[in-house]
């Protein structure tokens, strides 16, 4: 009867309003798919990296996660069952969704990026696709519209060091940057289109708050004080347990991984669990986890809380990050000394990222460093930058401990008569027993460009021989 009599109104009073008709609700964002946090990684196992920090932003700050896998894993070894290759990747795409979901995440995609053995980040980017997966990172970022992005620190140190998780983090940066940008990627923030419109997506633009990153270097101690520090062993106070253990009954997923660890752990009572997760050689996360602070867009301090709303503020001194003394990479060449030599790339391509992207205090290793495998060849890339006119014939000059061979890259050389030249110059590392390995500290390289009788520049870079390592 009521409706009778809206009805009734409605159609008397329309001629008086020359036609107008109820206000029409226009859709909104979907709300489903709202993260307070987005977590940017590189393979299927990567989230563990954070999950410590996320039991606690999901279960006792009630925050919406969302999962970026920048690639399915695919490369890794079985160590569970026989399936491997694309199969793998499968599994593994299971595995990382499980994972997730044990934590309450269910907001999960994966990206086309192919898992790349290797330390080079540069490798990664090439391999995946570095443009589509850009895109695709983008496109997730204004669907998601995170406050905070977490992913892998983009820098190069002794530790795993891998270029995939570096170049999730160069992506994770970059998706930052451009997701508020209306002429990046356009397509997808052009709205208002017809129904049935295939091409063009209706997103908003959107710019995250901050980015944090976490890293997968060695030595973690390193990044204290570059960002908030959380512990680990803190108890949920919704849960009841601590935060490591929710973190590690969410990794029991990945059986394709580490089986036998978690067979392992799985046996144990809470005791010994907790036993073990105390002790700094077998722990899974250090105690606390420091999320290194990159940027913001609003006004905080490096140090406080990714979410000061909800958390105490931390009142930790200002975070002090050395500054980088590594060689210097001349950019101009115009200006300057007629000849230079720097490190190559990653390095360089750091150097510049960082400078482009506002992050110049971003940790990064004092002087430049990698880990091998002792017996491997290892590269070290070069950059020598000439003015027009100067001098073309030089000599490069290795300088390694004994045990080092020089293979290629030192000598004479006539340059092209150009402005900027690449050069490698390829070393094999000595082979050293494994008992001799541990505690050995880093072997320095130096490489000095000489021309004339004078010296034009040197770079320099640290090496630490391992058992194992993956791919230089
Ligand atoms: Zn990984």
């Amino acid at each position: 009867m009521r409706q009778f009599v809206v009805l009734v109104c409605t159609l008397l009073l329309a001629p008086l309003h020359g036609g107008a008709q109820d206000a029409k609700t226009l859709p909104s964002s979907d709300e489903r798919y709202k993260a307070d946090i987005l977590l940017v990684v590189a393979h299927p196992d990567d989230e563990g990296a954070a999950t410590p920090y996320l039991a606690r932003a999901i279960y006792d700050e009630h925050k919406r996660v969302a999962v970026v896998f920048t690639t399915r894993g695919g490369s890794g070894g079985n160590d569970y069952s026989r399936e491997h290759g694309a199969a793998l990747a499968d599994i593994r795409e299971q595995e990382a969704r499980q994972a997730c979901a044990a934590l309450g995440i269910v907001n999960v995609w994966f990206l086309d990026g192919k898992d790349t053995a290797s330390q080079n980040v540069l490798n990664s980017l090439a391999n995946w696709g570095h443009g589509t997966n850009l895109e695709a990172l983008v496109r997730i970022v204004r669907l998601t519209r995170p406050e905070v992005i977490l992913s892998w620190l983009p820098g190069v140190f002794i530790g795993e060091n891998h270029g995939d998780h570096q170049a999730s983090g160069v992506l994770a940066t970059e998706a930052f940057d451009l997701a508020d940008d209306p002429v990046a990627f356009p397509a997808q923030v052009a709205g208002a289109s017809k129904r049935l419109e295939p091409y063009l997506e209706n997103l908003t633009p959107w710019q995250p708050k901050k980015i944090y990153f976490f890293s997968d270097a060695s030595d973690e101690k390193q990044f204290a004080g570059t960002g908030p520090a959380y512990s680990v062993r803190e108890i949920s106070r919704s849960q009841r347990k601590p935060y490591w253990r929710i973190a590690l009954d969410a990794a029991k997923p990945h059986l394709t991984q580490f089986p036998e660890d978690i067979h392992k752990l799985s046996k144990l009572s809470d005791e010994q669990l907790e036993k073990l997760m105390s002790d700094p050689d077998h722990a899974w996360w250090s105690e606390p986890m420091t999320l290194i602070f990159g940027k913001a867009t609003v006004p905080v301090q490096p140090w406080e809380a990714i979410f000061p709303d909800v958390e105490p503020r931390q009142k930790e001194p200002p975070p002090t990050v050395e500054q980088y003394s590594g060689p210097a990479v001349v950019y101009n060449v115009g200006q300057g000394p007629p000849l230079t030599l720097a490190l190559g790339d990653p390095w360089n391509f750091y150097e510049r990222f960082r400078q482009a992207h506002k992050l110049a205090d971003l940790p990064h290793a004092h002087d430049p460093e990698i880990a091998v495998k002792a017996g491997s060849s290892v590269g070290i890339p070069l950059i020598i930058t000439r003015k027009p006119g100067a001098v073309r014939e030089i000599t490069v000059k290795v300088t390694v401990l004994g045990g080092w061979k020089v293979i290629s890259g030192a000598g004479k050389f006539v340059l092209p008569d150009e402005e900027r030249i690449y050069l490698r110059v390829e070393l094999q590392s000595p082979e050293i027993p494994e008992k001799e390995l541990k505690g050995q500290p880093a072997d320095s390289i130096v490489v000095s460009g000489i021309s004339g009788d004078s010296g034009f520049g040197e770079a320099g870079l640290r090496v630490l021989l391992r058992l194992s390592a993956l791919p230089q």
